[in-house]
């Protein structure tokens, strides 16, 4: 399996797994690869990812029969009933994420935007954070 992060014609970021390179152009042709947030399939590569983890892509081989699409959908839904449970604190992330580290705020799921250097302090620290699967767009750019 190989990872590719595409980006659809509106600017949209996303993951997407293929048996190979070849199976990416194939599909993409096809017009088989969409966006998980606008459904575009006028999608390209945008930098391919370096490092693979040999742990997501055990994963990811457990359910052979499922298409890449069919996976990635899978992830988008799953991610987005996480999002669902979790708060939006926005700029604030790395400030509740240390509050509730330390006890200072009940803990609970939240999402928002870190500065690198910001997620490198609270890793540093400890503080249990993880990047999300696919960007979000805030909910106050939201139209
Ligand atoms: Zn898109």
């Amino acid at each position: 399996m190989i990872v590719f992060d595409l980006r659809c014609a509106r600017a949209h970021v996303f993951e997407a797994w293929f048996s190979s390179s070849s199976a990416f152009e194939e599909q993409r042709e096809r017009r088989l690869v969409s966006c998980p947030l606008c459904g575009g399939t006028d999608v390209e590569k945008a930098v391919m990812a370096p490092n693979v983890s040999a742990k997501s892509n055990r994963a990811l081989a457990t359910a052979p029969s499922e298409t890449s699409t069919e996976a990635l959908l899978k992830l988008a839904a799953f991610q987005a009933e996480l999002l669902r449970r979790s708060r939006w604190v926005g700029s604030d992330f790395a400030t509740e994420a240390r509050a509730m580290h330390e006890g200072e705020r009940p803990e609970g799921p939240i999402h928002g935007q870190a500065s690198a250097a910001e997620v490198s302090e609270l890793v540093e620290e400890g503080v249990p954070i993880a990047p999300l699967l696919f960007p979000v767009a805030p909910p106050d750019q939201i139209n």
